[in-house]
């Protein structure tokens, strides 16, 4: 037995209550977003739907044209959108409109308080559809869904407290929405206003938008075009209909290829790394299609993961129309999808590099952890990567940045090796010990600067035949040491000092020796040569809560002034407090500039005594 449906009377949510309440009653400016909202929907609706037909050999209407179709009516103010989508049952009408919980709808209206324009929000926090309140006195929404059981609904809502929900005559499938529009708002019923706002918001959603016996979207997916007809301004509108970010993108890459796999690709590296507060894109990932049917929204398999900031959509003929959701992964035509888009994304920053360096400067400094991230994590990547790196050096001017090549370009005759330094930033750097003999010997050195290189190293091994080594390791081959100069500390004197900084230091350190590297500093720390993982320990510093001062090798130079007054007072004066306190200060100095110094703050104490040291001394 089947009992008649009865019309009921449903209440809105409290927040669906409130966020309705500013649309009725607001003035905005941008009001027709409220199409572009409603299109949307409709379009996803349509994705949805030919999904189903894929997985589901029953659907009502199997003929249907999968189309979206605008009918405005000026003697009756009303305009009116319907689709062929997979539609709503009566159960999906009340949840989806009005009951659903909607955590979005505080957060929207939150950023509005917060000076948000409203067109650039409402999208983003799963109540778009509401916007039409904006421009409706009343709103009827008949559906039903694909499903061929379902009987059709009509929900009607006037913008307050409640909806209600009637039984409906309705022959196909999808969604038929009827608003009867307010006295101001009457431009939404002529048709050169709405062809003029599909346009400007909808022009590419991939479904035909009728109005009339006219298709008013231009619709050509622009990524099924030959690269060179994608104009600068088609690919702009695009991207900012894809992701809603007001700013132009950094880079366009398009891909249009048969072999070894059909692809078409565009996709665009953002001017920022975040996405935006508002962007439409809510997670990383590709918009995949397959044989123009939106297979995944957000695609993460389409490239490695280091290059999750790019956007924008890929299509391939060669994908399965039957492969799931699930199944892209494990799928091999997209294995080599993945592999043929990384290489392009690749090369095209390569080619930017070389045609518009100031433009990969920008890149680079928004995106370059990213490639450091692929260099330490992606075996696969890595030498295809390292032409993208850039450093700072010490031969490059203040602010300019290096290539490998760059650096190989000027190697020294003799050099084997390509040198770096690890340090917090360019000018402690700069001002390191570590560079004296370096300098000396006008060998370039890279800075690793960025916490993230100590990480990087571990993926960077080698560079066209060079291996990389730290200029702070005790030894390197490049040229023999310079010759010791005359006016050394004697020798009984160093021995004396060296073994003073023995037990004055005592467990801290693991050795004292005199050093032929230093030329202008009169000590380094080095770590001691079976250290492991050392490369890692200012990273430790800083994320570590209770980081212990690794044991460092104290390094001295014997013809540095401080070093031989320290040997001669030594020598002189036997038990010096002076002596110590000096001592302690050039080690923790020496903690300083290898970026481990726990808390440098506790030095000022000492330095105060030594300068009242020095000033009093006559
Ligand atoms: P969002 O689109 O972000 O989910 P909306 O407020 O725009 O949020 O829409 C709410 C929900 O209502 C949609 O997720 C969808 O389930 C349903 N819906 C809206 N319009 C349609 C339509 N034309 N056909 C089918 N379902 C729809
Ligand atoms: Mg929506």
């Amino acid at each position: 037995m089947t009992s008649t449906p009865a019309p009921e009377t449903v209440a809105f949510r409290a927040e669906i209550r409130q966020l309705l309440d500013i649309l009725v009653h607001s003035l905005y400016t941008d009001r027709e977003i409220f199409l572009r909202e409603l299109i949307s929907n409709a379009s996803d609706a349509l994705h949805r739907l030919q999904f189903e037909m894929l997985t589901n050999a029953h659907v009502l209407d199997p003929e249907a044209e999968l189309a979206i179709r605008l009918t405005p009516d000026k003697e009756a103010r009303t305009l009116t959108l319907s689709d062929t989508g997979i539609g709503m049952t009566h159960d999906e009408l009340v949840e989806n409109l009005g009951t659903i919980a909607h955590s979005g709808a505080s957060a929207f209206l939150k950023s509005l308080q917060e000076g948000q324009k409203m067109a650039d929000v409402i999208g983003r926090f799963g109540v778009g559809f509401y916007s039409v309140f904006m421009v409706a006195e009343e709103v009827r929404v008949t559906s039903r869904s694909s499903r061929p059981e379902a009987g059709a609904w009509t929900w009607i809502c006037r913008g307050d407290d409640t909806f209600q929900l009637e039984p409906a005559e309705r022959a196909g499938r999808g969604t038929e929405i009827v608003i009867k529009l307010k006295e101001d708002a009457a431009e939404f019923a002529e048709g050169y206003r709405l062809e003029q706002v599909v346009h400007k918001h909808s022009d590419f959603v991939s479904f035909p938008i009728y109005l009339g016996e006219k298709t008013v979207n231009r619709r050509t997916p622009l990524w099924r075009q030959p690269r060179s007809e994608i104009t600068d301004e088609a690919a702009g509108e695009f991207y900012k209909q894809l992701t809603l970010d007001f700013q132009a993108p950094l880079l366009r890459i398009a891909m249009n290829t048969d072999s070894p796999v059909q692809i078409y690709a565009l996709l665009f590296v953002p001017a920022k790394a975040e996405p935006g507060m508002f962007s439409l894109r809510k997670e990383a990932g590709l918009k995949l299609y397959s044989r123009k049917v939106l297979i995944q929204e957000y695609c993460k398999d389409l490239l490695p993961n280091y290059l999750r900031f790019l956007q924008g959509v890929v299509e391939s003929e060669d994908l399965p129309l039957n492969v799931s959701r699930e199944t892209v992964q494990s799928n091999k035509v997209m294995e080599r999808i993945k592999n043929a888009l990384t290489h392009k994304v690749i090369e095209s920053l390569k080619e930017l590099a070389a045609k518009d360096p100031e433009k990969y400067g920008q890149f680079w400094a928004v995106y370059g952890p990213f490639i450091k991230e692929g260099l330490a994590t992606d075996p696969a990547s890595r030498d295809k990567l390292k032409p993208l790196l850039r450093f700072p050096s010490s031969q490059a001017a203040e602010g300019e940045l290096v290539s490998l090549a760059q650096y190989v370009g000027r190697l020294r005759p003799e050099q084997r090796e390509i040198y770096y330094l690890l340090a917090d930033d360019v000018r402690t750097a700069a001002g390191s010990p570590h560079l004296d003999y370096f300098r000396q010997q006008t060998i370039e050195v890279l800075f690793f600067t960025d916490p993230l290189d100590s990480f990087m190293l571990s993926g960077l091994q080698a560079y066209e035949g060079f291996t990389f080594k730290n200029a702070a390791d005790a030894e390197v081959s490049a040229a023999p040491p310079p010759a010791p100069e005359a006016g050394a500390a004697p020798a009984a004197e160093l021995t004396d000092l060296i073994a003073r900084f023995k037990t004055q230091l005592g467990e801290r350190i693991t050795e004292v020796r005199a050093s032929e590297r230093l030329v202008g500093s009169p000590l380094r720390l080095v770590a001691p040569a079976d250290s492991r993982d050392h490369e890692m320990d200012r990273v430790r510093r800083l994320i570590e809560k209770d980081f212990a001062v690794p044991k460092r090798v104290v390094e001295l130079n014997p013809r540095h002034a401080l070093i031989q007054g320290l040997a001669a007072r030594l020598a002189a004066g036997g038990q010096d407090a002076l002596v110590n306190d000096a001592i302690e200060q050039l080690y923790e100095n020496g903690l300083l500039l290898e970026g481990l110094h726990p808390n440098p703050a506790q030095m000022v104490g000492r330095i105060h005594s030594l300068l009242e040291a020095a000033v009093n001394r006559r």
